[in-house]
């Protein structure tokens, strides 16, 4: 896209991880680029890593050598901040700290001129509390760009209470040149990803917490089946548990203690104990060593093919009946109440009971519940939670009545709602709120869980899917069953749910 607004001059302060990343996105959409830090030398290195970095696209064919030329050739490491007085917009990405980043903004209000936009990148502080420290607040926008900015897409432009509609209009549309995503959030802890993505690590930590799987059979179970692109264990120890831990914990005390956002005690046994991650060789998973799932199939050689009952729609998982006919079962079809019969066996799709009560309720002690997939067709995981009164043989039916489809099968405890469909179902709740409370709109909170966290859906979407009043249940029994604050209903899901609405107006946005 050709750059209407080239010819403004960007300054960059801090050139570590995000600064040097903001600027070698800004270069790169042709402007000319100060980068300024107070460490000595801090800036020159920085334009050495995206040197290094561009040298190595060249070498992948990426880019052209003239391109590297081009965009190191505009940017300059300043001495002194007093360069970045040119400046049309300066972006500030500097230590995470109020006092300092409120320290920068007013020396930059002395050196800039009245019409330059202020920017800041925090991941976690309040823009309107950077902007109290200023004379003209209005003019000082967040810019929150992901980790690595060069590669990452979204863009949250933030607004503090004294944020100009116009100043964030462009930077939104500045944002979009730089062939970014740019969407908008109001100043609240955690913004809209790091807010909208705590259940996808919280829930995960609760399933391990109660043992009822693996590290390496959740985070099997979100990829294969949910389609998410890493399990919440690989991300938290690519991101760092320490990181990770402090961004719930911020977000937590920041919203005063709701239940929500409950950091994980396990999680803090890991940061106390040292085991970070990949950066210390060991988190949840172990680097020397490697941990990974063995697809353990059940011996199902003894077993023989039984002919299905499906009685009723089972909802989500009526591609499965399809793959299950075409893998030589017999399917018979017939009135009911969502479920599929298999010798002895009943199988269900999770609403978010414990199997064991559900089994209870509906007089089918052999009861197996099957966990939400992205999309059964092309999922190559699935996963079953049998009550605790099924017969082990019936299990081993249901096991292989799936693995003849060619899936693996995943064989958890049981707890509610599962991995996937807990996962997705509070997901879509946080993603419900942060609508509800005015944070972002529909549109741009499925965006920004797209763009900045790679999920295969948004949740808001996926809920649409799912069925607003479906999504409701779930959370719901979770509630029933936990007892806890941590699962109420954002009342904007529960008012659509009622009227069997969706959040994205008839359009169910991929
Ligand atoms: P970093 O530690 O890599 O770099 C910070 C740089 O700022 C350092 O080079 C430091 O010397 C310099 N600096 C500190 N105080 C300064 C000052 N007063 N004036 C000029 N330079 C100063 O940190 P980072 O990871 O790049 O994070 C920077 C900001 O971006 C933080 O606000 C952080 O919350 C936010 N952020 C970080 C990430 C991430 O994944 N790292 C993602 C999004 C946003």
């Amino acid at each position: 896209m050709s750059n209407p607004f080239s010819s403004l001059c960007i300054g960059v302060v801090g050139a570590g991880t995000m600064g040097a990343g903001i600027a070698q996105v800004a270069a790169s959409a042709g402007h000319k680029v100060f980068l300024y830090d107070v460490t000595e030398g801090a800036a020159e290195q920085g334009v050495s890593r995206i040197q290094r970095g561009l040298e190595g696209l060249v070498k992948r064919g990426k880019i052209a050598e003239t391109q590297l030329n081009d965009i190191i050739g505009d940017i300059t490491p300043a001495s002194n901040i007093e360069q970045l007085g040119s400046s049309g917009l300066v972006i500030e990405a500097i230590v995470e700290n109020l006092s300092a980043k409120q320290k920068l903004f007013t020396d930059l209000e002395v050196i800039c001129g009245e019409e330059v936009i202020l920017a800041t990148n925090t991941s976690s502080i309040s823009i309107t509390a950077i902007g109290s420290a200023l004379k003209r607040p209005e003019r000082l926008v967040g810019m929150h760009f992901f980790n690595p900015a060069p590669i990452l897409k979204l863009v949250e432009v933030v607004s503090g209470l004294a944020s100009s509609p116009e100043i964030l209009d462009r930077v939104t549309e500045l944002s979009r040149i730089w062939g970014k995503h740019p969407v908008r959030a109001r100043s609240t802890p955690g913004f809209i990803v790091n807010r909208v993505a705590r259940p996808f690590y919280a829930e995960a930590l609760r399933v391990l917490e109660e043992g009822a799987a693996s590290v390496a059979m959740i985070d099997a179970v979100l990829k294969e089946c949910g389609g998410f692109r890493m399990g919440a264990f690989e991300l938290m120890d690519l991101i760092g548990l320490d990181v990770n831990y402090a961004v719930t914990s911020s977000v937590f005390s920041a919203y005063y203690q709701d239940p929500r956002f409950l950091p994980s005690l396990l999680q803090k046994e890991y940061v106390d104990g040292g085991l970070l991650g990949r950066k210390t060789g060991r988190g949840f998973y172990d680097y020397d060593g490697c941990e990974v799932e063995s697809t353990v199939m059940a011996d199902t050689a003894d077993q023989t093919m039984e002919d299905i009952v499906v009685e009723g729609s089972v909802g989500q998982a009526e591609p499965l009946i399809d793959l299950i006919a075409d893998s030589g079962v017999r399917v018979r079809r017939q009135e009911g109440e969502g479920i599929i019969r298999v010798g002895n066996a009943v199988l269900a799709l999770t609403d978010g009971r414990l199997a064991t009560q559900r089994a209870l309720e509906c007089g089918h002690d052999n009861l197996v519940i099957l966990d939400l997939a992205l999309d059964y067709s092309t999922a190559t995981r699935l996963a079953i939670a049998p009550s605790d009164q099924c017969a082990e043989d019936a299990v081993r039916t249901v096991e292989a009545l799936l693995q003849g489809t060619g899936r693996a099968v995943s064989r958890i405890d049981d707890i509610p709602g599962m991995i996937v469909m807990r996962t997705v179902c509070m997901l879509a709740n946080e993603a419900a709120d942060a609508v509800h409370l005015g944070v972002c709109d529909v549109s741009d909170c499925d965006t920004a869980m797209c763009s900045g966290v790679n999920y295969p859906k948004g949740p808001l979407a996926w809920a649409d899917v799912l069925g607003l009043a479906n999504v409701v249940k779930v959370l719901d029994n979770l509630a029933t069953v936990y007892g806890l604050n941590r699962y109420r209903v954002s009342p904007l899901l529960q008012r659509k749910g009622m009227l069997g609405a969706t959040f994205h107006n008839g359009h169910v946005a991929d």
